[in-house]
């Protein structure tokens, strides 16, 4: 339906005045939000990606400290941009924005670009990343379109159209456009991504508590959660994978550094197999032991890792590409994906 179209009779003004005059109340406490830095500003959103706020905030702290400016984060060595990042998940995060930061300090004179259309051309920035930090750090006049501000839209105005067609997410930018407050754009942004995160969620909208209900389509019709409209499921893939903890009498572990394309790129883990033959085919069968079993989520995958242990006693017992062996003291400081970080734990409790 065409914006003009949806707009017709809404209130817009008013509408921007009651979410502004909210976010101003209500607006949460974080660390980036006290800033006009763009990198502090990028790096916070490239975290929030797919992650929560209070998840976030302590990683974000440790990086600044790390890597205060977007020179210091272009020198560091790829070991300690993922060490840093590790327990975040989605490791891809990190490389890009590594990337780029290489990129701004050599091509553009450490200058992070204060458009949405320039920003867009650094790796890892897409048009919500490249139109928060455009509209937060800039003031440049775009809007965002992130999960929150299609779940608010769709209440909005009830719109029927599934949002898996490009048409109606594209039709969605439209409308955030529209609705922008061209004064406050980046307060207008995190407004509508606030309301998102804390009261019109998913599951639970709390409408009572709402600035957005006397102007809420779905809220007066009472039909708050059957929008946004879906029209495909969710199709998870199911994965099994079998890692194996060899250990020397000395107490090294063996790990592997994984390689590009693949799981987990760059970060080191246990040894993982796609069966358990095909692990008992590099280190035998004799003497392996179950350790135990973990479950991981990770994008559409849901992983069963199979956790098993043997003691070696030849070091080349396995010829696995990329491995070293790593003293169980060490593990603390090595980068390390989710899952493998909970076998590290569970060998370093049980050495107390
Ligand atoms: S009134 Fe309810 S459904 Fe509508 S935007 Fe607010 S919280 Fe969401």
């Amino acid at each position: 339906m065409p914006v003009m179209k949806i707009l017709k009779n809404f209130p817009v003004k008013k509408f921007r005045r009651a979410l502004l005059a909210w976010y101003q109340r209500e607006k949460r406490v974080m660390p980036w939000r006290n800033t006009k830095d763009p990198y502090k500003i990028w790096v916070s959103e490239i975290m929030l990606q797919q992650t929560q706020v209070k998840t976030v905030i302590p990683y974000y702290k440790k990086w600044i400290a790390a890597f205060p400016d977007v020179r210091a984060l272009a020198s560091a060595p790829p070991g300690k941009v993922l060490k840093c990042w590790e327990g975040l998940g989605y490791y891809r995060r990190a490389g890009m924005l590594h990337r780029a930061a290489k990129s701004v300090v050599k091509d553009l004179d450490c200058k992070i670009p204060a458009r949405a259309a320039l920003l867009k051309e650094l790796p890892g920035i897409g048009r919500y990343t490249a139109g928060a930090i455009a509209s937060i750090a800039f003031d440049e006049k775009v809007p965002v379109v992130d999960g929150n501000v299609v779940r608010i839209l769709t209440r909005l105005f009830a719109l029927r159209q599934s949002i898996e067609l490009s048409a109606a997410i594209s039709a969605l930018w439209d409308l955030a456009g529209a609705l922008l407050e061209e004064r406050a754009p980046g307060d207008f942004n995190q407004a509508m991504m606030e309301l998102g995160a804390t009261v019109c969620s998913p599951q639970n909208p709390e409408c009572g508590r709402c600035p957005a209900r006397t102007f809420c389509k779905a809220h007066r019709l009472k039909r708050e959660m059957f929008f946004p409209v879906r029209t495909r499921k969710e199709n998870y893939e199911s994965v099994t994978m079998h890692a194996l903890v060899l250990s020397l009498p000395d107490g090294r572990v063996l790990l592997q550094r994984q390689l590009a394309g693949y799981w987990w790129t760059g970060l080191w883990t246990f040894p993982f197999f796609n069966s358990f033959r095909e692990m008992a085919g590099i280190c035998g069968e004799k003497g392996v032991r179950p350790l135990g079993k973990l479950c991981h989520s990770v994008t559409r995958y849901r992983i069963e890792l199979r956790v098993w242990t043997k003691n070696s006693s030849r070091k080349n017992l396995l010829h696995v590409a990329g491995s070293r062996w790593v003293p169980l003291k060490n593990l603390k400081k090595t980068a390390l994906p989710a899952p493998h970080r909970k076998i590290a734990n569970l060998l370093l409790e049980a050495r107390k």
